[in-house]
């Protein structure tokens, strides 16, 4: 099976925590950024896989970054899963206008991740549905 990677972006290192030990679980490999600038060049230079992207972010918004990525050849189709909040509303709809494949409304299940991780990615990336 070809590994996939996935990028995760996210500001707060709490959710990074909890996303790292989540994935720990599955054959993906978790690369993180934390802004929207660090998320541009780490997709540039490691060409994940899947990407998934809190909208709140310092500086550039996940929404921008979504566009820009949209925007590239390299990337105007990779899999973007984007993290929203529950209490914000119209933040699902702005970012499936931004380009996002998906959206996860917080606080969200384990379960719900890894299945719309998997649901994402190519099939032979898959592994198996834990
Ligand atoms: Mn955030």
């Amino acid at each position: 099976m070809k590994q996939a990677t996935v990028l995760y972006v996210e500001d707060n290192e709490y959710n990074r925590k909890i996303v790292r030990q989540l994935l720990r679980r599955t054959p993906y490999r978790l690369q993180e950024a934390p802004d929207g600038e660090a998320a541009l060049a780490m997709v540039r230079l490691e060409r994940p896989d899947l990407i998934l992207m809190d909208v709140q972010l310092p500086k550039t918004s996940g929404l921008e970054v979504t566009r820009t990525l949209r925007g590239e050849a390299a990337t105007a189709t990779v899999p973007i899963i984007m993290v929203t909040s529950f209490a914000l509303s119209g933040d699902d709809q702005k970012a499936m206008a931004a380009g996002a494949s998906a959206y996860l409304a917080k606080p969200y299940s384990p379960r719900e991740l890894l299945g719309l991780i998997r649901k994402f990615l190519p099939e032979e990336m898959r592994g198996e549905e834990s």
